[in-house]
């Protein structure tokens, strides 16, 4: 998958972020990660990168590993130039085996292309100064999980090398975006409801600010009728779901092949209630735990502020998120029991959620499908 990058020249940004409470906890795994993000992600660097990693002075076996593990794209731009060519195991070659990285420890932390040097973190200094990790990195998960308390946030001074907006945001909406972040996640937040009801009110909220923006969370009412959740029928649209998501990831092929054959021996209804009591005693507090991790992604990704992209259509993205990733868990999590397995499903999905354009992807599924309204759509989340 290629990562987002910047398009243009970067500097030192100094300042005080608005960061989730585990950030100042983050620390990279190194040799101690499952599943390396130094494995198989295309990372691309700008043609200005490609040229100083090439110009460096270093040891000669080390400047011959570092020039052949960039090359040339085939049609390169200024932005996108060069790519990592990947061992045959798919690994970076610069990746060490004590799972340190060769040019980090050669040339210093400045050299590294910009992908390499922050991820998991995404400061973001346009709507807001704002920083938070992405869930697809495991260390991630593993500090939103550690605790069943509220995610919160506080105020750090962070440093990064990073390129300034091209253009200024406008204060009002600069306003209009914390007021919808901080009613979005009290409503999500709001736990004397089912997390799927939460995302229904969440829906409610976005639709009635359509007519006004301004609204407050007090002058709408949330009152929803839940309808009857056919299992049978919504197994269906989940498994096109499920088929989806593994046409662009590969390599869940096993284990969703395998949930899948327990279904075709077996009755939907009992299998998926088996597999549902399992999960839930598995990871008893599996709710709560995806309610950390969905508000930390809408936090990162600045959720309903992405660019070119309606803001209905990004809740259709994030109600298909959900029970992507809940159908997901509930089925593959099925003769486990280790929290590590549930935290590694996660964050490998988020490698193609977090960092492809797969919101836009499934956001249109579901309009093909014509789950839309928020009728429909809870039909589907209650499962
Ligand atoms: S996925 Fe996270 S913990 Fe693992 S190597 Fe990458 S940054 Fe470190």
């Amino acid at each position: 998958m290629a990562l987002k990058q910047v398009s243009f020249a970067k500097e030192k940004v100094v300042r005080e972020f608005l960061v989730p409470d585990y950030y100042k906890n983050f620390q990279c795994k190194g040799g101690k990660c499952r599943d390396s993000c130094c494995v198989e992600w295309k990372v691309t660097i700008p043609m200005e990168q490609y040229f100083l990693l090439h110009g460096l002075k270093c040891k000669t076996s080390v400047k011959e590993k570092i020039d052949r593990a960039f090359r040339p794209l085939l049609n390169p731009t200024k932005e996108r130039y060069a790519e990592i060519v990947h061992n045959y195991d798919g690994d970076c070659p610069l990746h060490k085996k004590d799972g340190y990285c060769l040019l980090h420890e050669t040339c210093g932390e400045e050299v590294l292309p910009w992908v390499c040097r922050y991820y998991p973190r995404g400061p973001r200094i346009d709507l807001a100064n704002e920083a938070s990790c992405a869930n697809s990195c495991e260390r991630t998960l593993e500090l939103l999980f550690e605790n069943v308390n509220k995610l919160s946030f506080e105020r750090k001074n962070l440093t990064f090398l990073m390129s300034k907006p091209k253009e200024d945001i406008p204060e009002d909406r600069k306003f209009l975006y914390i007021k919808i972040r901080d009613n979005m996640f009290s409503l999500l937040t709001n736990r004397d409801n089912p997390l799927h009801l939460r995302i229904i009110h969440l829906g409610k909220y976005l639709l009635t600010m359509r007519e006004n923006s301004q609204i407050n969370l007090d002058e709408i009412d949330f009152s929803f009728d839940l309808p009857e959740c056919d299992i049978n029928e919504n197994h269906q649209i989940l498994w096109s779901l499920l088929d989806l998501f593994n046409s662009k990831y590969r390599r869940l092929d096993e284990q969703l092949a395998q949930a899948r054959s327990n279904y075709l021996v077996h009755d939907v209804v009992e299998i998926y209630n088996q597999n549902k009591k399992h999960l839930d005693e598995t990871i008893k507090d599996n709710e709560i735990f995806f309610e950390k991790m969905l508000i930390n992604d809408l936090f990162f990704k600045q959720f309903p502020f992405q660019n070119n992209f309606s803001v209905y259509d990004q809740y259709l993205a994030l109600c298909g998120t959900y029970i992507l990733l809940r159908y997901l868990t509930l089925n593959l999590m099925v003769d486990k029991n280790s929290i590590d397995y549930y935290i590694d499903i996660l964050a490998k999905s988020f490698t193609v959620i977090s960092h492809s354009e797969f919101d836009k992807l499934i956001s249109s599924f579901m309009k093909r499908l014509e789950i839309t309204d928020l009728a429909n759509l809870s039909k589907i989340l209650q499962m």
